[in-house]
């Protein structure tokens, strides 16, 4: 007779990584404050800030090492006078995704899978972000717009795998995505959810109990795609996180992006490949950075990439090398560069 009531209440109270989620740092003055930094030495743009807000989780944040403007996770949430740099061989949607999507929230771009853009913020702002130019406002349509994107992907048997990406998808609250996933679920031809999310690396407290019943409720199988991209984003709560995943028996894989300064050298892939096979994942894509405007400076030349994956490949065994890829609009996939 309790329980009702009860199960009101406890909906009703933010859980934890809610209330990470809300308590952001979103100043780039509180960022070198709270690790200790000289604001003589890097100057931000006010510019790039207005048009792509600083957003870093605490948990992440306290990852970083006080008084270094050189590590390698502040380096991914900086907006640095270089995102200012004008080049003209940048783009605002390099991948014309503009182009597939479908129906609002819906991109059929590759034979056999879409992608949902399932939810319209991320708990990061990662610089180097091919999305940043985004309009998720447009895409990321409430429960009653969702049915053309569902009808649609009921109406076309060749689509056996259903990508739920962002935004990041975990940023949604555990009953909007236990509704989202089980809609797609009882669509017959569907075989496949995946997941791209950065979230249980930057709030690993986003890994609760609500997620792990809603995904354990699927007759598809589940794969949840995280993004990590050096070594040091891996603690200990993160490791306990991603072990709840696994234990589920999920199939978890790990997509990076290779940076400029923060991820472009070999021993930090290979240490970056242990790490996540120590925590079950396994890596899957390392991409070379799109040519989205106010990056340029993160970016690695095709060629060194090459390089650097094959120096790769020579210390570690096959599964532990991610595949080299970009995107190449009117491709029929990711074009894989070794
Ligand atoms: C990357 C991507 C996919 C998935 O590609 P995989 O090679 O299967 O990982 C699907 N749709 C779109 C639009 C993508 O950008
Ligand atoms: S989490 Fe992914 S989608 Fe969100 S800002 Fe970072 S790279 Fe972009």
């Amino acid at each position: 007779m309790h329980k009702p009531v009860l199960s009101i209440i406890e909906s009703d109270r933010p859980e934890k990584w809610q209330e990470i989620l809300a308590d952001l740092i979103s100043e780039p003055k509180a960022l070198i404050e709270y690790l200790g930094l000289d604001p003589e030495a890097r100057p931000h743009s006010m510019a790039a800030c207005a048009d792509f807000p600083l957003k870093v989780p605490r948990p992440f944040a306290a990852r970083m090492e006080p008084g270094n403007w050189d590590d390698p996770l502040l380096k991914q949430v900086w907006p640095d006078i270089a995102e200012e740099t004008i080049d003209q061989a940048l783009s605002e949607d390099p991948l014309q995704e503009a182009d597939f999507n479908v129906h609002p929230g819906l991109l059929h771009k590759y034979p056999g899978r879409v992608l949902l853009t399932a939810a319209p913020h991320c708990a990061i702002h990662c610089r180097y972000c091919f999305r940043r130019h985004f309009d998720y406002s447009a895409n990321t349509p409430g429960r009653s717009r969702w049915r053309d994107a569902l009808d649609y992907i009921a109406s076309d048997a060749s689509i056996e795998e259903v990508i739920l990406s962002g935004g990041d998808p975990l940023a949604a609250p555990n009953a909007y995505l236990r509704w989202l996933l089980a809609e797609l679920d009882d669509i017959s031809h569907v075989q496949t959810l995946r997941i791209h999310t950065r979230l249980p690396i930057v709030i690993p407290q986003r890994v609760d109990g609500g997620l792990l019943s809603a995904l354990r409720a699927l007759r598809s199988r589940c794969v949840i795609v995280l993004h990590c991209n050096h070594a040091r984003e891996i603690d200990q709560t993160v490791s306990g996180a991603i072990s709840s995943l696994r234990n589920e028996g999920h199939t978890l894989l790990n997509q990076s992006v290779l940076l400029r300064g923060i991820n472009d050298d070999k021993s930090t892939l290979r240490e970056l490949s242990q790490s996540l096979f120590a925590t079950g994942v396994l890596p899957y894509y390392l991409h070379l950075p799109d040519r989205v405007a106010a990056t340029g400076h993160f970016r690695v030349t095709e060629e060194s990439a090459k390089e650097l994956v094959n120096a790769l490949q020579a210390g570690l065994p096959g599964y532990l090398v991610p595949r080299l890829v970009k995107e190449q609009a009117g491709e029929s996939s990711k074009t894989r560069l070794l």
